[in-house]
């Protein structure tokens, strides 16, 4: 009966989005060649742990649940652990979890994720574990199978690894250097997408104001998103994640001009202060920044804008902390994400002197939730009353008997409608907002 049955494999993501795309692609693979997902780790033959290390709580989760799996392990002698993505690229990493924990199978990068179902079968056909870490980036691989989730919304990356190197970051040693994607192999899967009934896709890279710098002919983000934007079937365009030093005019005119590009941009502050901005090595100041934000709300009026910003970095004064504060406070943005510096082993903050200590971090953060969460409640706030055309993805958690979708400018919207609705775009008129998200009725 057994070996009838199909193979069963179970994956833990961590991380960000290109997490996600690759754990898609691990899924794709797999499929392909016989296995099929489960959502049960318990029903399991197969787990992975795609792991993420850009700060120490996203390690110390993965280890938490090794220990777990060493259980399972004891129980099913024939189950299979592999642990990859970028934790595994960091120095001595994939030896030191081999000694601690000697039960997982297989260890591979993220430069060598293509090669998981050969490592698969070395494993089972010989009986041995793998590792394999490659520790520099090759030519993209393209047409690998991709198994994604939802049938509405896709993520396609555009670029891979990150040439910035800010000085808090692992990110440029554990995925490489840029390399940019062919735009026609990008058209060619964003028009699969289309044909499988997908209408919103989100173009991903660390940075990708800086796509196609190594592509030859010639072609830019700008240029990227234009010609996207004349592919038939597509509703809405998203990309992640800009860098305010690359993000040029050329671009926010794209925005401007392709009705397809929503409107709203992720970019990343990190700081308010611009002597903190220096010290990360990111090549803008406060002004700058500011300034920026002020020629895009002027060319594109219903901009939404979100941000990360880390809090107490090496050398943050209360000064330097009031700048943030006071930055949020001009931009007034849509959402923030917020993040405790993490010292991260290998990258040049580590080696700073005056690390902030936890309770400092924590008391400022708390700080920035509050101001942050008084300015998300007064933009939400603004949608009251306003009709807004919202993509349904599915229902809403909170309310079985609600939808739940975004609007153009990724504001979650929880609201009364027909399930027949899921996959289309309805027009929602906002009768409550919160700091999180809002609720209407369609129209
Ligand atoms: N390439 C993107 C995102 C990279 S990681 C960008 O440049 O914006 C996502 C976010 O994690 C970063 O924007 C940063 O805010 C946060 N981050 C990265 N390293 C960190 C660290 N060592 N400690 C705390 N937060 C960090
Ligand atoms: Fe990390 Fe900076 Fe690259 Fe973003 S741009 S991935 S924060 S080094």
């Amino acid at each position: 009966m057994d070996n009838i049955r199909k193979k069963l494999f179970f994956i833990h993501t961590y991380g960000c989005q290109m997490n996600e795309e690759d754990s898609e692609k691990l899924s794709g693979m797999l499929k392909l060649s016989g296995y099929e997902k489960t959502e049960s780790k318990e029903s399991a033959d197969l787990i992975i742990f795609n792991t993420c290390c850009v700060r120490e709580n996203a390690e110390l989760k993965v280890f938490g649940n090794l220990w777990i799996l060493k259980k399972a392990k004891e129980k099913n002698p024939n189950l299979i652990i592999a642990i990859c993505g970028c934790m595994m690229q960091q120095k001595d990493m994939a030896q030191d979890i081999i000694k601690k924990f000697p039960f997982v199978d297989i260890i591979f990068g993220t430069h060598n994720a293509h090669m998981l179902t050969e490592y698969l079968n070395t494993v089972k056909q010989e009986g041995k574990s793998v590792i394999e870490i490659w520790d520099k980036e090759k030519e993209i691989v393209e047409g690998i199978p991709i198994d994604r989730g939802s049938g509405i919304k896709g993520f396609v990356t555009i670029m891979y690894g990150c040439n910035n190197f800010c000085t808090y970051c692992v990110v440029p040693y554990v995925r490489g250097r840029e390399r940019s994607r062919n735009p026609e192999d990008i058209e060619k899967e964003i028009k699969e997408l289309i044909s499988k009934g997908y209408t919103e896709i989100t173009l991903l890279g660390q940075n990708v104001n800086s796509y196609g710098k190594e592509l030859s002919p010639n072609i830019d983000f700008a240029d990227l998103l234009r010609r996207i934007n004349k592919i038939d079937g597509i509703e809405r365009i998203r990309f992640m994640t800009s860098h305010p030093k690359d993000l040029t005019f050329k671009v926010v005119e794209a925005i401007r001009d392709c009705e397809k590009v929503c409107e709203h941009i992720h970019l990343p502050v990190q700081s308010g202060s611009s002597s903190i901005i220096k010290k990360m090595n990111r090549h803008y100041t406060k002004e700058y920044y500011i300034d920026l934000i002020k020629k895009m709300k002027k060319e594109i009026p219903d901009l939404a804008l979100t941000t990360d910003i880390i809090v107490g970095f090496p050398g943050e004064t209360e000064e330097d902390f009031s700048e943030t504060l006071d930055l949020v406070k001009q931009v007034e943005y849509d959402s923030v994400f917020m993040f405790l510096y993490s010292l991260r082993k290998g990258t040049p903050a580590a080696e700073m002197e005056d690390q902030i200590s936890d309770e400092v971090k924590h008391e400022r953060f708390n700080r920035l939730v509050d101001v942050v969460n008084e300015i998300c409640a007064k933009k939400n706030k603004e949608y009251q009353g306003k009709i807004v055309e919202v993509l349904v993805e599915g229902t809403s958690k909170n309310d079985e008997t609600k939808l739940m979708g975004r609007t153009r400018t990724s504001k979650l919207v929880n609201f009364t409608s027909d399930e027949d609705n899921i996959g289309k775009i309805v027009k929602v008129k906002i009768t409550k907002a919160n700091s999180f998200s809002l609720y209407g009725e369609e129209v």
